[in-house]
């Protein structure tokens, strides 16, 4: 191996938590690789609402979202499966953006920042020596000193590591995600999330005129229909009175759906095999929160800071493990439980329409739930 291949920090995947940490990890000057199975720019099954909490932070690694003249979301209406609805002025808020567009636009800053960015190239393993890393991708060996894995919701990687959450019960609930983008008539201040059974799918603008639709289910769901994801919209997702509207009248973008599978909520762990989890890897929250995304990009803003502090020698490997794998268990954990929780509620039919009838004359009670999903500026 030659030492162009050495590298002081090695990031596995490059979604927003990967490609976030790599621009801040050249900013600080330390030399950095990523890796990205995909070749940009690409599609990804996300509800791409960005909560508001991300604006400053993103500007900060060079992304002009100012004038990229992105919607600004400020409203958001929730129905049950019957239909019935709840409106929500949110104080905080988000905005709308592809993660075709998201995504390709940090790459390019990374790679002009010097970060050598590797798409269309896998990893296959990982080996740590006790010293450094060795990381096999399908475009040969390289070696750093600190490895991050930022492999998102679900990866060859998390078998091939043995993870803990992969060996729990297989009858564990898991999940499907679905998107598409679409032409609708539709305000483009509003998120919308609509519950049907077994699932709920969110609709909001993203940019160039377009909207996202994208939606989350049991696996069973599907199963029942054979995988036929237009016969499950159909039998199941348009009893909703709403989306059978969204799904009659909008113009389809894609060809064909796209879909993930086996999606599972929940803390994994923030450290694992000695590599330093980031994002999605480290734990999913359910995407009904609208914050997959900050928390991605929060957990590398702070997993920046220890990492300089660990290269300047203020603190050791271990320190630097253990300091990163407490501040998740403070600050998300806590969130991706209360997720889940949610998750559970709306799952039920009758309980989805009780709560909304009573968050419906609540105000403080929406409040302090949307609270509980969302974070601070950073
Ligand atoms: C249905 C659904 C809707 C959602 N809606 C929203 C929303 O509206 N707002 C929000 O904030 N969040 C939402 N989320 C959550 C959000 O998508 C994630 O939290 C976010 O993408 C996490 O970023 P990440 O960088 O950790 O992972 P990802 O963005 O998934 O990136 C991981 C990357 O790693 C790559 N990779 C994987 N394995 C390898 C390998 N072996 N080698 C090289 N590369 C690899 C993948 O190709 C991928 O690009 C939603 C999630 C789902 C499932």
């Amino acid at each position: 191996m030659n030492n162009e291949n050495k590298y002081q920090v090695g990031i596995i995947g490059g979604g927003l938590a990967g490609l976030t940490l790599a621009i801040q990890m050249a900013n600080a000057g330390y030399s950095c690789v990523l890796f990205e199975k995909n070749k940009y720019p690409f599609h990804k099954v996300c509800g791409e609402y960005v909560s508001i909490e991300s604006w400053n932070f993103l500007e900060r690694l060079g992304l002009n979202l100012s004038e990229m003249n992105l919607p600004q979301i400020k409203k958001l209406n929730v129905s049950a499966p019957s239909g019935k609805l709840l409106q929500h002025k949110l104080d905080l808020g988000g905005f709308g953006i592809s993660r075709y567009l998201l995504d390709s636009k940090l790459a390019e800053i990374a790679k002009n920042k010097g970060v050598t960015s590797l798409d269309d190239c896998k990893v296959n393993d990982v080996k740590y020596d006790g010293k450094q890393f060795t990381i096999e991708s399908s475009q040969g060996n390289f070696t750093c000193e600190i490895c991050v894995g930022a492999w998102g919701k679900k990866s060859n990687m998390d078998t091939k590591l043995v993870r803990a959450f992969t060996l729990k019960d297989k009858t564990e609930k898991n999940y499907v995600g679905i998107k598409y983008h679409i032409n609708i008539d539709f305000p483009n201040d509003l998120i919308e999330l609509h519950n049907f059974e077994n699932g709920y799918c969110g609709i909001s603008k993203i940019e160039d005129n377009k909207y996202c639709l994208c939606y989350l289910t049991d696996s069973e769901n599907l199963k029942r229909y054979n995988g036929d994801i237009k016969q499950m919209e159909k039998e199941v997702l348009m009893k909703n009175p709403f989306l059978k509207e969204y799904f009659t009248e909008a113009k389809f973008l894609f060809k064909e759906p796209l879909a993930i599978s086996q999606i599972k909520i929940g803390y994994k762990n923030a450290v694992d095999n000695n590599i330093l989890m980031l994002g999605d890897s480290a734990g999913n929250i359910a995407p009904l929160s609208g914050n997959g995304m900050s928390m991605a990009m929060r957990s590398s803003f702070v997993l920046n800071q220890l990492l300089v502090d660990y290269f300047n020698k203020k603190i050791t490997k271990k320190e630097l493990e253990n300091k990163y794998e407490a501040f998740w268990k403070t600050h998300f954990k806590k969130r991706v439980e209360f997720s889940k929780f949610l998750q559970k509620l709306l799952k039920n039919k009758s309980l989805t329409n009780f709560a909304i009838t009573v968050l419906k004359v609540f105000p403080f009670l929406r409040n302090a739930v949307v609270k509980l999903t969302h974070g601070e500026s950073f």
